[in-house]
């Protein structure tokens, strides 16, 4: 083989927010290794087994390499020309006869900030409504606005590198060892070699869990209350931050009082921790002179998952863990750019660099620059873009990069919305369940086949280059985009990405210096981002994005979770991911050496329960609740204990699917399903 015929290129992992960057070497469309570099700013040598073996999906057979038309209910191959032809005149006829926000976006989290950027100025400036979001709405958006409402910044507080050097690291409701690997490495690293404290609080007994100073096991659903209740023990003993509070944070007073019912006998009344535990975390806090608090789905997917988000924040802001390295909420980002999906305007309030749809100025300054007059009122998630889809209103939908079809809570209720839709339009590299549903499938290009950017969960944004052509008619999403608005009468001619990433940061203050120049080689950039290029690695530091520039206390209430009928559904069904699988499953079950190993999920039974219904490893069993049932096999485990099951999500099977078996209800605040509040019954088949 000659070494000159071996091309490297860097790239950004597309499995997680940790956004590890390493190069590609390949040799023709063969993908020779992976090869992490010392310059890398997050993970240097390290990647995980998914961003190590994961990449076979690139030149699957499977791809789409055509756009696909509906015709007489079967798909055939079309041109491009018949494709956006069709669309064009569906996306004009429906805006003229029901008004534009009778179509809905669903953006992606897995494709790039500059397509994103796009897809929100699609929706907006040529279409003119607001009906667009993104896949945050199902993980993370009630940890946004619970720190939006405190802090000012959705995002995490400092860096990943930060976690290495805090005294206490406190994981609530994550598994970062699966979720998040190279992350949890730093943190066993910090662990096991500096001494550095370690607490995590969940329902299963995972690998972090399990090396952890202090594992705590509260009932489901009643992280507020305990929270809530260490918070209050806290002040009550006169361990908060009396300075840091003075000077920095609004609202104290008004906060104790509504701390007045969280007392430990309440809280290990309603959670099952003793008071004891409580008092040994409290003290544990105290003694630590930084704190970083990590969490993820496990807090946020429930009806109270803003106000848990919120209640989270709160203990940080009276300990005075903000604005020092190694201090501050971590909320741990999912997918590798579902912080930067937020950050380039694919939300139903807010335009790029959370500035709100519903301010003058705001849009007045895009409305100058795009040449459009742009909707007024915020738009419609995607929980209310279902909704309003089955009750009449939105009648078209174009949804790209994104398995709404298996991963959106109570898939059959999805499903059925779907089935009414006038005109559907679906984007994807694969054909996916949702792509069953559309009227025009488009072939849209990864990563490998496209520039662009990615921000991760710290808030770096990154550059990752193209290593091949995109196979087949398939296109990288911004140029669908761009021939799209231009057939609908936009005279858009970007060239590259970075025209578009030009255009967002002399529009959006938060990247005002953000370039593909300042981003060449290793080089990235953390938000907010100066004129100058200086980034910001470490927020609040001085002071609080509010106006007198200080935080916020905001009192909150627990919220009961909704339960069905306990004696029928008497089984807690927990659900995440698995190490090798990425979300639903689309690209890693199509890589050889992942699939291999692990080729299907698992339902982990506790050893207790699988001995009370005389159930064994291997066992088929099926779920039931009020919404549908699955069938799945099962793992006896001690990872899990009592009557509490695990189920990951990891599956492109619709009958191991979890959310056929989830709700529609949701947290109050975002609309994020309440997917961690799950009771089924379960039977051996
Ligand atoms: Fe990719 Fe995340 Fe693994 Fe890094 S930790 S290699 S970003 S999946």
């Amino acid at each position: 083989m000659r070494e000159d015929r071996i091309k490297r290129t860097k790239t950004v992992c597309t499995y997680c927010g940790v956004g590890c960057s390493f190069e590609v070497w390949t040799k023709e469309r063969d993908i020779l290794k992976i090869q992490p570099q010392p310059d890398a700013p997050v993970n240097g040598i390290s990647t995980c087994v998914k961003g190590k073996w994961g990449w076979d999906f690139v030149n699957s057979e499977e791809r789409l390499t055509k756009p696909l038309i509906r015709k007489e209910g079967k798909f055939v191959e079309a041109t491009w020309n018949e494709a956006l032809t069709l669309i064009a005149s569906k996306f004009t006829e429906l805006k003229d006869t029901y008004g534009p926000d009778s179509m809905g976006f669903i953006a992606s989290s897995k494709c790039s900030n500059e397509e994103n950027y796009l897809f929100q100025k699609l929706a907006r400036g040529v279409m003119g409504t607001n009906n667009v979001d993104n896949c945050s709405r199902y993980c993370q958006s009630p940890a946004t606005a619970g720190l939006m409402r405190t802090v000012g910044y959705g995002g995490d507080a400092g860096t990943i590198e930060d976690l290495k050097t805090t005294d206490l690291v406190f994981v609530i409701g994550a598994n970062p060892a699966e979720s998040h690997p190279v992350l949890a490495t730093r943190i066993k690293r910090a662990h096991k070699l500096h001494g550095q404290k370690l607490i995590v609080a969940d329902l299963r007994k995972h690998e972090l869990a399990q090396m952890a100073d202090q594992f705590l096991h509260p009932v489901p659903s009643s992280d507020l209350i305990w929270i809530s209740a260490v918070t209050k023990y806290i002040i009550d003993q006169g361990w908060a931050d009396d300075d840091f509070i003075k000077n920095r944070v609004n609202n104290f007073d008004e906060y104790v009082d509504s701390l007045d019912k969280y007392t430990l006998e309440y809280a290990e009344q309603e959670t099952g921790l003793k008071k004891e535990e409580l008092i040994e975390l409290a003290t544990t806090i105290n003694e630590a002179e930084t704190m970083c608090i990590c969490w993820a789905m496990g807090v946020t997917q429930h009806i109270g998952g803003t106000e848990t988000s919120t209640a989270i924040s709160n203990l940080l802001l009276v300990t005075g863990n903000y604005g020092k390295p190694g201090t501050g909420a971590y909320p741990l980002r999912g997918h590798n750019n579902v912080q930067g999906a937020c950050d380039f305007g694919t939300m139903p309030a807010w335009m790029p660099g959370y500035e709100p749809v519903e301010n003058e100025e705001i849009r007045a300054r895009y409305e100058k620059a795009w040449g459009v007059s742009l909707p007024r009122k915020p738009g419609l998630n995607n929980h209310q873009i279902v909704e309003t889809i089955h009750s009449g209103k939105v009648k078209g939908m174009y949804l790209f990069g994104e398995e709404m079809g298996l991963v959106d809570a109570n898939i059959n209720h999805v499903h059925a919305a779907f089935e009414k839709l006038e005109f559907f339009v679906v984007q994807d590299v694969f054909f996916s369940k949702t792509a069953e549903f559309a009227d025009v499938v488009l072939p849209a290009a990864p990563s490998l086949e496209k520039d662009g950017t990615f921000t991760n969960t710290e808030r770096r944004i990154q550059r990752f280059h193209k290593v091949f052509e995109p196979l087949g008619d398939s296109q990288p999403d911004w140029k669908i985009f761009q021939a799209i608005a231009n057939r609908l009468g936009a005279k858009w001619n970007y060239k590259h990405p970075s025209e578009i990433m030009d255009e967002a940061a002399s529009l959006a203050p938060l990247f005002a210096g953000v370039s593909y120049e300042r981003l060449e080689k290793w080089n990235s950039q953390l938000w907010p981002v100066q004129k100058s290029g200086e980034s910001t690695p470490l927020l609040y530091t001085e002071k609080f994005p509010f106006a007198d520039g200080k935080a916020k206390l905001y009192p909150v209430e627990w919220r009961k979770p909704y339960v069905p009928d306990e004696k029928e559904y008497d089984l807690h069904l927990n659900n995440g991911r698995l190490l090798e699988h990425f979300h639903e499953g689309n690209l890693t079950y199509r890589s050889k050496s992942i699939t291999h190993k692990v080729p299907q999920p698992w339902l982990e039974v506790s050893p207790e329960l699988a001995e009370e219904r005389g159930i064994k490893t291997g066992a088929l069993v099926k779920l039931t609740s009020p919404y549908g049932e699955v069938k799945i096999r099962v793992w006896v485990t001690e990872h899990v204990s009592g009557k509490e099951l695990y189920l990951p999500m990891n599956t492109t099977d619709e009958m191991e699917a979890v959310n056929m078996l989830t709700s529609s209800y949701h947290d109050k605040v975002t609309h994020t399903p309440n997917y961690k509040e799950m009771s089924v019954k379960m039977e051996v088949i």
